[in-house]
């Protein structure tokens, strides 16, 4: 069991219990309750003592490429088109292998953990090595193997790629924590031959489709002269659209694109960070959120980011829309909070497993302290979860069931030998992109 001094549940009615308590059996949890009842109800073999802190749902990124974290820093303050053809596919022809996959998803796993992240969804290469480690690591995750019509590190053809997903679609279904899709990177990476190979492969097997959607104005306006269409319309023509796909981004997306997301039950995972950083401009969030298209949130890669904390991301979601509605009541604090957790759950499809703290759901949950300066006073635990506190605020995260972390000491991971794995690989990364 865990006992909170405030237990946020993001269930529908919103519960926050001060104080609270969550009782866990094996992976689910049982009962959400305060703690006299909970004690009454139940023996608990192990107790942990969150009493000065706030439990809460896992957060749940929406869109990650996890072994990214070894290009962090690398090449900043770039638009896009040159950020990717310049320096992020050179770098990665050179130097994505299963090890630099295995050490980087590793990284990216201890950040997780480290900043509260429970559930992620990724799109890489060698997507097998990512799924592994992450079930290793003990996280969930929405897995997909990039499918892309350049030759790339896992794949010389994008028949091989396909392949390739095929076989780790097979090698992962069914798993507990692993949740394995195919990810065609994008309409302008992929023919419509592939994209559609994609979505038959996709559907035969019942796996999650994932993309890149409408994150570029250049990508709006590409589409628009080939396709006459919109990102979002072109996908729809081919028949991608359905309830197991999530599009990330869906920055320059029109009315009727929204319209089409909505009917089609497609999850959108909006990345803030990202798309300042890149300066693709600003995803609609208070529209998407009016027409009650299923949003997460997510971090991108670390690349363009540069980190994988949902807590900055919760962020900057709500100081984005703030500041490109020049409306202050835009994505309040409650409503990013919900975007971390149960709108990322809905997003991918899982809200029935996770996403919040109810009876019959997965154990995925975090505890966090608000003891520091900066959480000082404390009127609204809310404001301060998406205000003032940081990833390293975390104390505790449980996923499945399964204690990762405990009061900051890692129970999958042994942090010291994954951040010098990863600063042995870092001097081949920095040699392979020199100009
Ligand atoms: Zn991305």
């Amino acid at each position: 069991m865990v006992l909170g001094g405030t237990v946020i549940t993001e269930d529908a009615a919103h519960r926050i219990l001060s104080p609270g308590a969550v009782a866990i059996n094996g992976t689910d949890i049982i009962d959400v309750d305060r703690p006299e009842v909970i004690a009454r109800r139940y023996q608990a073999a192990d107790t942990i003592e969150a009493r000065d802190q706030i439990v809460l749902p896992g957060l749940i990124n929406t869109h990650t490429h996890a072994p990214m974290v070894m290009y962090r820093g690398l090449a900043d303050d770039l638009a896009l088109m040159e950020w990717l053809q310049k320096y992020i596919f050179p770098a990665e022809a050179r130097t994505v292998s299963p090890e630099m996959v295995r050490i980087g998803t590793r990284l990216a796993a201890l950040e997780m953990i480290e900043s509260g992240t429970t559930t992620y969804a990724d799109m890489y290469y060698f997507e097998e090595e990512i799924a592994k480690t992450t079930r290793d690591a003990g996280l969930r995750g929405i897995l997909g193997q990039t499918i892309i019509q350049l030759p790339v590190a896992d794949a010389k053809t994008p028949a091989e790629g396909l392949a390739r997903a095929e076989r780790f679609i097979k090698a992962f279904r069914g798993d507990s924590l692993i949740v394995p899709a195919v990810a065609p990177h994008a309409i302008y990476t992929n023919d419509e031959t592939m994209l559609k190979a994609s979505i038959e492969l996709a559907r035969r097997y019942d796996a999650p489709l994932l993309i890149h959607l409408a994150e570029t104005e250049d990508e709006l306006q590409t589409s628009r002269a080939q396709h006459g269409a919109t990102p979002t319309g072109y996908l729809e023509s081919i028949g991608f659209w359905g309830p197991r796909t999530l599009a990330a981004h869906g920055v320059w997306v029109t009315d009727e694109d929204i319209q089409i997301l909505k009917r089609r039950g497609v999850g959108v995972s909006h990345n803030p960070e990202s798309n300042m950083k890149l300066a693709s401009g600003a995803a609609p969030v208070t529209r998407y959120l009016a027409a009650g298209v299923a949003l997460g949130l997510g971090t991108d890669g670390a690349a363009s980011n540069n980190d994988l904390d949902m807590f900055g991301a919760m962020r900057q979601a709500s100081f984005l829309a703030k500041h490109a509605t020049r409306d202050p009541t835009a994505v309040p604090a409650r409503t990013a909070l919900d975007l971390a957790t149960i709108g990322g759950a809905k997003a991918l499809g899982m809200e029935r497993a996770i996403g919040s703290l109810e009876t019959g759901k997965r154990a995925d949950l975090i505890t966090v302290s608000i003891g520091a300066a900066r959480q000082t006073p404390l009127y609204d635990p809310v404001s301060h979860l998406v205000y003032v506190t940081r990833g390293d605020d975390v104390r505790t995260t449980i996923v499945n069931g399964r204690v990762l972390m405990r009061e900051r000491q890692l129970r999958t991971l042994d942090r010291a030998a994954v951040i010098a794995a990863a600063n042995r690989l870092a001097p081949a990364i920095r040699e392979a992109v020199k100009p």
